[in-house]
């Protein structure tokens, strides 16, 4: 797997992971709704609890649903293992975690999604971690900005709230000059638009609740290991590479090989932290997968579509999306996104922030939600909602500003849509 898939993408978002259920015949993949699996015996039983065979003991940890979703993931992104957990904030808690201890900090971008500024600048100094936000277009400032105490470099391929695509290969060079793991939010792009370790990325992290489910149903989140970082060349990252107490001094790099990430997300990650994905969710999420690429596309068609008429209409001053040849990433976006820079933009209003509120009341086919990546088309007002609790300075480093209104445009007509937005516009400056 880690040589790329051997089938084309359509294929494996079907196919990849999931086999007829060797019980029944199920050609559709079980729910398996149960906590716990019946051990052969005692021996088997001390085999699994020792990390000496691969199997099922409870399902916090481990789950055949959740299985088959981990390797869904892990194929269509070119990783060699995934885990899978509740929500994509849960991903990023346990994607650091292996890496982290009290003291140490990860450099990120300032483009990323509000929730996530949030997370990385109040709650994890409550573990005693840090991040320090850089502007990923300056290399030197991201470079500078890494010390002795930096344990990962982290940034969205297509950032949040849409418009900007990262650098992923300068910014994987950087990492690397470091010796540290570079992790991608690939969410906004999901595999079929962006493939991150194809571009240098160690480590991809997911929110499932958005285009992989599609359907805005569920929460889920998933980590994929590209299983290319060598754990064991420094002694920054003992949790892999120096003898776990918890498991009879076992070392997971000498022991996992490329898969020693994924086994420590499962073994500890999973066993210690507890944000497991239910079964339930895994199901709905593959079901979403199964159309991801027909529905990528869709996506991207109607996001150029509408970008482009905003563009030109006189009641708009600016649009922000990359898949426009007028912006700055619209480049960079065809060398790291080719297949589309995505449906997530954002445009601002003439009228500033009251005409962005009345806009957001006035149309009828566009959801006012917290959300995206749903086959629903979705509006929000970042600066009075998402990036409320965020500084006016890093509401517009995140490109949140009070005039600006975010779009995450789904599959409907983008007739109907363009329609949508031209009434609510009226109804907005008038
Ligand atoms: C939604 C989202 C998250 C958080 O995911 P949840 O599933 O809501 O916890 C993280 N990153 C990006 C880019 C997102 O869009």
């Amino acid at each position: 797997m880690t040589d790329g898939p051997t089938y084309g993408f359509d294929t494996l978002q079907i196919h990849a992971g999931a086999r007829p259920d060797p019980a029944t015949g199920a050609r559709q993949t079980p729910i398996y709704q149960t906590t716990a699996y019946v051990f052969r015996d005692a021996e088997h039983a001390a085999a699994l609890f020792n990390l000496q065979e691969v199997g099922y003991i409870y399902s916090r940890l481990t789950n055949p649903t959740i299985a088959v979703l981990q390797e869904r993931i892990a194929t269509l992104e070119g990783g060699v293992g995934a885990v899978c957990c509740s929500s994509g904030h849960a991903a990023q808690i346990m994607a650091l975690f292996p890496l982290m201890a009290p003291g140490r900090n990860i450099v990120v971008s300032t483009r990323l999604y509000g929730g996530t500024v949030t997370q990385f600048s109040q709650t994890i100094r409550r573990f005693g971690w840090s991040a320090k936000f850089v502007d990923f277009d300056d290399l030197d400032a991201v470079s500078a900005a890494i010390d002795d105490d930096t344990r990962a470099v982290f940034c969205e391929s297509i950032a949040n709230p849409g418009g900007y695509i990262t650098d992923l290969p300068a910014i994987a060079a950087v990492a690397d000059a470091a010796g540290l793991p570079l992790i991608v939010d690939n969410t906004s792009a999901t595999p079929y638009l962006c493939r991150p370790i194809e571009h240098g990325a160690t480590l991809v992290v997911h929110s499932t609740t958005k285009y992989l489910t599609g359907n805005g149903t569920v929460t889920g989140g998933a980590i994929v290991d590209s299983g290319r970082f060598d754990w064991s060349a420094s002694d920054k990252f003992p949790s892999l590479s120096a003898p776990e107490p918890a498991y009879h001094g076992l070392k997971f790099h000498e022991t996992f090989g490329p898969l020693a990430y994924t086994f420590h997300g499962i073994a500890i990650g999973l066993r210690d932290l507890g944000m497991t994905m239910n079964p339930q969710a895994a199901h709905y999420t593959l079901m979403g997968i199964e159309t991801l690429s027909l529905r990528m596309e869709r996506h991207v068609e109607n996001a150029v579509k509408i970008a482009t008429w905003l563009e030109n209409d006189p009641r708009v001053d600016y649009v922000t999306y990359a898949g426009l040849p007028s912006s700055p990433y619209y480049e960079r976006g065809r060398e790291i996104c080719p297949r589309g820079a995505g449906a997530l933009f954002t445009f601002a209003v003439k009228g500033g922030y009251e005409a962005c509120v009345k806009l957001v009341d006035s149309l009828e086919i566009f959801s006012h939600v917290a959300n995206l990546g749903d086959t629903r088309s979705l509006v929000i007002h970042s600066a009075s909602t998402t990036h409320r609790q965020l500084t006016p300075e890093q509401q517009k480093a995140a490109g949140a500003a009070p005039n600006v209104v975010r779009l995450s445009i789904g599959i409907e007509d983008a007739d109907d849509l363009i329609a949508d937005l031209d009434r609510a516009l009226s109804a907005a400056t008038a």
